[in-house]
């Protein structure tokens, strides 16, 4: 089973649950991807041997001014306005480029190449039985997207894999989260039990969703309450009417914030926790067998 691991905002202690998961399924040799590429922090609590590592990037179109008649075809078939012609100028815009190659095969002289734009780092290795895997996005570039789906291509192998694979989601609910989800087969939200943990469990539902539809068969969804204890009752509430299932409470505690903070696991900290998260591996698994 591939699970992504998502919240709809930072700090909810996603990464938390993430990481004592893949440690409590440590027998089973799980896979364990950093999707997080514009600040992965697994690896600060899984300490990996990385052994690997490449660059990763898009390509985009590059003009030979010297074949280029400034026809403005490749302006035209451009959907996202990434390349323009002005006069005898044509501008690219890298950071709208979606790399679909379009402008280069309409180009009726034959003037764009592509070459890589170097957007990223993937880096591979273990943390004891556990594989690890992290994509990092350069500073100052903004296309997530690219890295994280190069990330997946990466470390999951196509035919996919027997092993457990966790995908440790960024937080939120834009584009970077959907491109982590699409491919799981089950998807567990981390939130909180407070009105801005509610608000923002509503979006990754709704983004979780949305993926679901787009792929066209059940999609498990299912809940960890972090920090359980403080705040109202508008998250079970939200759950119970959603259907969606709570498979742990973690309470509000200063031993494992503390621990949190000096880079200790969860399962480290409280190793009672980890027959609780295998027992949530497996009752997600059961419900995908189900067919949700
Ligand atoms: S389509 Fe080719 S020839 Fe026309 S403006 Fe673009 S690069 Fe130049
Ligand atoms: S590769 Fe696609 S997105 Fe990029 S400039 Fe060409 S047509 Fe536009």
């Amino acid at each position: 089973m591939i699970l992504a691991i998502a919240s709809g905002k930072g700090g909810t202690g996603k990464t938390t649950v993430a990481v004592s998961l893949a440690l409590s399924l440590a027998e089973w040799h799980p896979l364990f991807l950093d999707c997080d590429v514009e600040e992965p922090n697994a690896a600060l609590f899984l300490r990996p041997e990385l052994t690997e590592s490449r660059k990763v990037g898009q390509l985009i179109p590059v003009v030979d001014e010297e074949h280029c008649t400034h026809c403005g075809r490749c302006a035209k078939v451009c959907e996202y306005h990434a390349i323009a012609v002005i006069g005898t100028q044509v501008l690219v815009f890298p950071e709208l480029c979606h790399g679909c190659g379009s402008c280069m095969r309409q180009c009726p002289e034959n003037a764009i190449h592509e070459e890589l734009n170097v957007l990223g780092t993937l880096e591979q290795g273990w943390a004891g039985t556990v594989e690890f895997a992290q994509g990092m996005l350069n500073v100052g570039e903004a296309l997530a997207v690219p890295v994280i789906r190069q990330l997946k291509q990466w470390a999951i192998p196509p035919e996919g894999s027997n092993r457990p694979v966790i995908l440790d989601a960024p937080p939120g609910a834009a584009c970077p989260v959907v491109e982590t989800l699409r491919g799981a087969d089950a998807v567990l939200l981390v939130t909180e039990p407070t009105p801005f943990g509610l608000h923002d469990l509503r979006a990754a539902v709704q983004v979780s969703r949305e993926v679901e539809a787009s792929r066209g068969m059940s999609l498990p969804i299912a809940v960890v309450i972090n920090r359980a204890g403080v705040g109202d009752a508008g998250v079970e509430a939200y759950c119970a009417a959603e259907g969606l299932p709570i498979l742990l409470r973690i309470p509000l505690e200063r031993a494992i914030a503390e621990g949190i903070a000096r880079g200790e696991t969860l399962v480290s900290i409280h190793p009672e926790y980890q027959p609780a998260l295998a027992g949530l591996w497996d009752t997600l698994a059961a419900r995908v067998r189900l067919g949700g």
